[in-house]
């Protein structure tokens, strides 16, 4: 290595004064600590993704409108599973030929992957993202993910009551039903990377394990191993099989898609506004990742499709996880994983613009307790 050059910034240490571990000068990165009395005012150019030297209790003045929107687009998708009725569900669950043997697996399968997901996400969330994120607009976002995130667990607890499924079955397959844990462990390694009270971001070493944990978690969590999950259980649906639960799908699918387009703008603006952590060595590893989480995906998808149905096999969905993983990729500005794979499941797309249609919400009469409703007797 050549001596430090100061003629050229050093994009390492340029721009932005970094806090460092420890450093007892750093920002508040919790927004819990000391309050400076007369402090200057937060300024939009204070304001950064991670490491951040504003005030993260100031929301405005706001930088990143594309968080904001997707908190107001979150507000807007509001919905509750109670809202959506079992009955029909309930029939053919309890009907001795309403579904195969292997349609049956796969929808055990598929809601007990998703019923502990669902927490190991929002347990990443609260845990672990929301405190490294220091900006406020963001974090916003992150609190109505949070909540999303408890409808969702809310959805697999009704499902389980409706169908009267064994709870213990379900909530314990991601220790029990071993092409499940080893998604949660290969998520979990990432996560407990941060556990850690003592990590902070800050060094361009810490900063790639929270970048490394918002890919594990959004990109392939939410982002890739939930679509095939989706396209499982709409597949079903399609077929007019389990029309509740693929129902709910579609709506967990609509809040999903903002989750992961969140996740992949707070990537990309980590990256925007840090690019020495984001090396050929560093793509590289994130590429690796998205293909490691293929290949868990395909062998989750073997062991819960060992025999495939109508218009749904292994095969398929190794071939959408592939297109999947391509697509992210190139979200993250990163070249194909995998050669040309073509979508096998092009009524998903149909699916999640099932929010444009009319009379997605036509058919809800909901009206949730507002101020009118309070009584102050
Ligand atoms: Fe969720
Ligand atoms: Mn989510």
């Amino acid at each position: 290595m050549t001596m430090l050059d100061w003629s050229e910034p050093n994009p390492a240490s340029a721009a932005m004064p970094r806090a460092l571990p420890h450093d007892p000068l750093a920002a508040d990165a919790t927004g819990l600590g000391t309050i400076d009395r007369g402090a200057a005012r937060v300024r939009v150019d204070d304001k950064a993704m991670i490491n951040a030297r504003a005030d993260v209790n100031q929301l405005l003045p706001l930088k990143y409108r594309w968080a904001w929107e997707k908190y107001l687009a979150g507000c807007n998708n509001h919905w509750m599973p109670t809202e959506v009725s079992m009955q029909a569900d309930i029939a053919l669950w309890k009907s001795k030929d309403g579904l195969t043997e292997d349609e049956r697996r796969m929808v055990k399968r598929n809601l007990g992957f998703f019923a502990a997901s669902e927490s190991l996400v929002a347990n990443n969330v609260v845990l672990a993202i929301y405190r490294h994120l220091t900006n406020p607009e963001c974090r916003q976002y992150l609190l109505r993910q949070s909540f999303e995130e408890a409808v969702h667990t809310h959805t697999f607890q009704y499902i389980v009551e409706s169908l009267s499924l064994d709870e213990g079955e379900l909530f314990n397959m991601y220790r029990e039903v071993p092409s499940i844990t080893d998604k949660a462990a290969w998520a979990l390694a990432h996560t407990q990377s941060l556990d850690d009270p003592d990590f902070r971001t800050g060094t361009p070493e810490a900063d790639r394990r929270f970048l490394r944990d918002l890919v594990a978690f959004y990109v392939v969590f939410e982002g890739m191993w939930f679509y095939t999950g989706f396209a499982q259980i709409l597949s079903l649906g399609r077929r007019n099989k389990m029309v509740g639960i693929a129902e709910q799908y579609q709506y967990i699918l609509r809040d999903e898609s903002i989750h992961l387009n969140f996740g992949i703008d707070v990537i990309n603006q980590i990256k925007a506004e840090n690019p020495h952590l984001w090396t050929p060595a560093f793509q590289a590893e994130v590429a690796g990742m998205i293909r490691d989480a293929a290949e868990l995906e395909a062998a989750y998808g073997r062991d819960t499709m060992p025999r495939g149905f109508l218009g749904l096999n292994a095969a398929l969905c190794e071939e959408y996880m592939h297109f999947i993983a391509n697509r992210r990729s190139a979200q993250l500005g990163l070249p194909p994983v995998f050669g040309e794979a073509d979508n096998p499941f092009p009524w998903m797309s149909e699916a999640m613009d099932l929010k444009k249609e009319k009379n997605f919400f036509e058919t809800r009469v909901i009206e949730y307790q507002n101020g009118g409703a309070l009584s102050w007797e």
